[in-house]
């Protein structure tokens, strides 16, 4: 199966597709978790994408596209593309790759969640340095402040997870990827989802829609 996760920044995609890739065994697509590790390694990929991502401004379709398209084609079963496509053009550009290797796009789901919410998702998410473990420090605070309960990891801030970045993140959301809702809906792909609860519920929502028992 291959879906699609659709929600504003901090709606909780990245979070869910980690949970969905150990639950199925399903392939993780995050354009985001790509371009930071290219960041951090300083290729020239990640050299050409850093200044765009500081700002809270989509990195060029060129980069995401060619990013994506060498993942998809080496998935092995399913596949959950997260954060990807953010416009309609690297939505057209994932059918065209879907279409060439014969497997469709299944579903699209959107995590919907209020605006207020979403800005303590953002400026209180903190992800381990070494295992890449989330938290939260307004809902799902670690033990010990700073230390990753799972590896003992050191927490970090994303860089664009402040506030200034956050506003401009937001409003790019809503000019050039909410659109895709209409374009997942006239493709009859589109499934809403509550996105306000705990992991659990959202993952059980999510399996719920998606039609998957979790012991199959
Ligand atoms: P994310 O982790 O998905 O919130 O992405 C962090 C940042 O990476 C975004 O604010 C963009 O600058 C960049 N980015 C991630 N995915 C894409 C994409 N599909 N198209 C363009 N830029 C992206």
């Amino acid at each position: 199966m291959r879906i699609v996760l659709l929600g504003a920044p901090g709606s909780g995609k990245g979070t869910q597709a980690k949970i969905l890739q150990s639950l199925l065994g399903w392939t993780q697509i995050s354009t985001g978790d790509l371009l930071r590790a290219a960041v951090k390694a300083e290729t020239e990929l990640g050299l050409k994408a850093k200044a765009a991502m500081d700002a809270g401004e989509l990195v060029t379709d060129e980069i995401v596209i060619g990013l994506t398209r060498e993942k998809v084609i080496e998935s092995k079963g399913g596949c959950i593309l997260d954060g990807f496509p953010r416009n309609i053009s690297q939505a057209e550009a994932l059918e065209n790759v879907l279409d060439e290797l014969d497997k469709p796009l299944d579903e699209a789901v959107l995590l919907d969640i209020d605006f207020d919410v979403l800005l303590k998702r953002l400026t209180g998410r903190r992800t381990c340095k070494d295992c890449g473990q989330m938290f939260n420090v307004y809902f799902s605070a670690p033990k010990v402040e700073g230390i990753c309960d799972k590896c003992s990891g050191e927490l970090m801030h994303r860089a664009d997870d402040n506030e200034e970045t956050i506003g401009n993140r937001l409003k790019v959301y809503q000019e050039q990827t909410a659109p895709l809702i209409e374009f997942y809906k006239a493709n009859d792909k589109l499934t809403t989802i509550d996105a306000l609860g705990s992991l659990e519920d959202v993952t059980t929502r999510m399996l719920e829609a998606l039609r998957i028992s979790e012991l199959d």
